[in-house]
């Protein structure tokens, strides 16, 4: 800018100097025309003058010539032409006048005065020679005329004209060379100036040329050729001249908005496809979970990808504390408590997305620690029986604000809350499939299951493996005596004390009427009996009351197998029951352990 002002101040300067050098050139052109002028005038008088001069000295030579023809000749013919031109001669000042009104001086003048006084002078003696003549005194008239004092007037009458002339001569030479002189030194101002205002001219010519049309149009050039490349980084110069160039840059600067905004649209237009393919892909593979693990493993894969400047974790409801516990988390999120309470968050309280940022202010949620935090965002997942956990965002630290649309986030949580709450109703089904109802103990469907697990494991682990098979004594008799209720209180109590005697409740079963299986993973023969026997004991301390009744003791028989001591891993539950059998027979009450095998196959 400030150098366009520059520029149009040295171009303005520039005009204003070559006006001022044209009026010059102008000025010393009139007035070297006019001292030209003066040179011709100069000549012409001095032309004038010789005219006179030459006139007066003719009249001297034309009188004297008359006079002497007439002296000689006596012819009245020659007398009257000498009289006519004395006639014509008139006064000194008459005939000074046309030397006066050529522009003679006074000088000059004077001395043209002293020539024509000799000449005047000469002619009484021309009148002394006629008037002899006249009275035929010939000779009289002839020595007067001819007379060596006459020729000494006459010369000295020439020598007056001859001096008058070189006088003459003298000045206006003089003249003629001052008027030269200053003509042809206007002359050589005049062509200088003028040759100056053309160099002026052309400097100014090139230079607007140069800077103002040539400069901007490469400028203008470069800048439409990288656009048309859509390079939108080159920004067209700002020309504030109202002309072509200027319209040019204002188009420019119109076309490279359009597209700008036309580059953003379509990046915006690409960023949601992007995030669109994300969401599918990321719905599809949380469909395809089988357990929460799963569910949050691709959580925490594919929630950095569709929103990377906000850090965050899925929070899952823990329905038995009645709290919220980070199930995964990715971009390392700060503020959030690792667990809280479902009140200590608005989003849940209210069941809808509870977001505080800068823009949309509201109340921090008590599980957020930090006030300090730029943007938070949770969003409630609640499925069909109620609440099933949060989705929790917030702002990076180093990371720039994030545009991603809420409608995204929104739309993340759905499907979240969609995988979670169908994973939720799989795991309930499932477990009412394999939960026995009375004892809520895993059922044999599940032994199957477990039994093959824990046997891999048992067996890539080179570790031992038991199993107990347990039936209540006599347990008809609690069925015929009390009811068939009572005989469930027994069952009841029974599975919960089995449960609550070992480490993993899960491998405990239900395994069919008043029988009950127990893995007891890494533990050989003997440790396993200890366990059994404890158990045993427990079970017979055991007082049931049913409707006000003690149902009497309760015992119980334990058979007892170990692999790979006792059994291959195949046949484990088998032995077990055949030792059952054996304890049963062995009179009840006891626990029993299978034979030691002699090899392979044997049980
Ligand atoms: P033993 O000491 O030889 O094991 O004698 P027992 O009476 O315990 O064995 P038996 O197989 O003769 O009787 C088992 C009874 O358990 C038969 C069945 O009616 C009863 N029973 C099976 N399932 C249930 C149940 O779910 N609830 C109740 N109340 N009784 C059940
Ligand atoms: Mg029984
Ligand atoms: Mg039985």
């Amino acid at each position: 800018m400030a150098q366009i002002m520059r520029l149009a101040t040295i171009t303005n300067w520039a005009y204003g100097v070559t006006v001022a050098l044209t009026l010059a050139s102008g000025t010393t052109m009139l007035l070297a025309s006019s001292a030209l002028q003066r040179e011709r005038a100069s000549v012409t008088q001095r032309y004038a003058l010789d005219r006179a001069t030459a006139a007066i000295e003719d009249d001297v030579h034309v009188l004297t010539e008359l006079a002497r023809q007439y002296a000689m000749d006596g012819n009245a013919s020659d007398l009257l032409a000498y009289q006519k031109t004395r006639a014509g001669l008139g006064s000194i000042e008459s005939r000074t006048r046309h030397v006066k009104d050529a522009g003679a001086g006074d000088d000059e003048l004077r001395a043209l005065h002293e020539a024509l006084g000799w000449a005047d002078a000469l002619q009484s003696q021309q009148q002394q020679a006629i008037a002899a003549r006249r009275r035929g005194e010939a000779d009289a008239a002839i020595r007067i005329l001819f007379s060596s004092e006459y020729e000494r007037e006459l010369d000295r009458s020439r020598v007056a004209v001859e001096r008058f002339q070189y006088r003459l001569d003298q000045r206006t030479a003089d003249d003629l060379r001052a008027a030269e002189r200053t003509s042809r030194l206007w002359r050589t101002t005049s062509e200088a100036t003028l040759a100056v205002t053309g160099l002026l001219f052309l400097c100014v010519l090139y230079f607007v040329f140069r800077r103002r049309v040539l400069h901007s149009v490469v400028t203008l050039s470069d800048v439409i050729s990288r656009l048309a490349a859509q390079d939108y980084d080159a920004e067209p110069p700002r020309y504030d001249q109202i002309d072509e160039i200027g319209d040019m840059a204002q188009a420019l600067h119109v076309f490279r908005e359009n597209g700008l905004e036309r580059q953003r649209l379509e990046r915006e237009r690409d960023a949601d496809g992007t995030v669109r393919d994300l969401l599918s892909r990321m719905t599809q593979r949380m469909q395809g979970c089988d357990s929460i693990a799963e569910l949050e493993n691709v959580v925490r894969r594919f929630v950095p990808e569709v929103a990377p400047q906000l850090a965050g974790c899925l929070y899952l409801l823990d329905a038995k504390r009645g709290m919220l516990v980070e199930g995964c988390s990715w971009l390392g999120p700060l503020h959030s408590a690792a667990e809280f309470s479902p009140l200590a968050c608005w989003g849940l309280r209210r069941g809808a997305p509870h977001r505080r940022s800068g823009a949309s202010f509201d109340v921090p949620c008590d599980h957020i620690g930090s006030s300090e935090i730029r943007d938070s965002i949770c969003l409630p997942l609640i499925g069909q029986h109620g609440t099933l956990g949060l989705l929790y965002f917030e702002a990076r630290a180093d990371a720039p604000a994030s545009h991603l649309n809420d409608a995204y986030l929104q739309m993340l949580a759905e499907n979240v809350e969609l995988a979670l709450d169908n994973l939720r109703l799989r795991e309930a089904l499932l477990s009412l499939a394999m939960a026995d109802p009375l004892t809520t103990l895993p059922n044999r469907r599940q032994l199957d299951e477990v039994l093959a697990r824990e046997l891999a494991e048992a067996e890539r682990n080179g570790t031992a493996l038991s199993c107990a098979m347990i039936d209540i004594d006599h347990f008809k008799r609690f069925n015929d005596e009390y009811g068939h209720d009572a005989g469930d209180a027994v069952l009841r109590v029974v599975g919960h004390t089995l449960k609550e005697a070992v480490r993993d409740p899960n491998l405990v079963f239900r395994y069919g009427g008043e029988e009950f299986l127990m893995l007891l993973p890494d533990m050989d023969e003997t440790v396993a009996a200890e366990r059994a026997e404890e158990i045993r004991s427990r079970v017979a301390a055991l007082r049931v009351q049913h409707d006000g009744t003690d149902l009497g003791p309760i015992t119980i028989s334990v058979g007892l197998a170990c692999a790979p001591v006792h059994t291959d891993w195949q046949a484990l539950v088998q032995t077990a029951d055949a030792a059952l059998l054996r304890a049963k027979e062995a009179g009840r009450n006891r626990v029993l352990s299978a034979v030691v095998r002699k090899s392979q196959g044997g049980g």
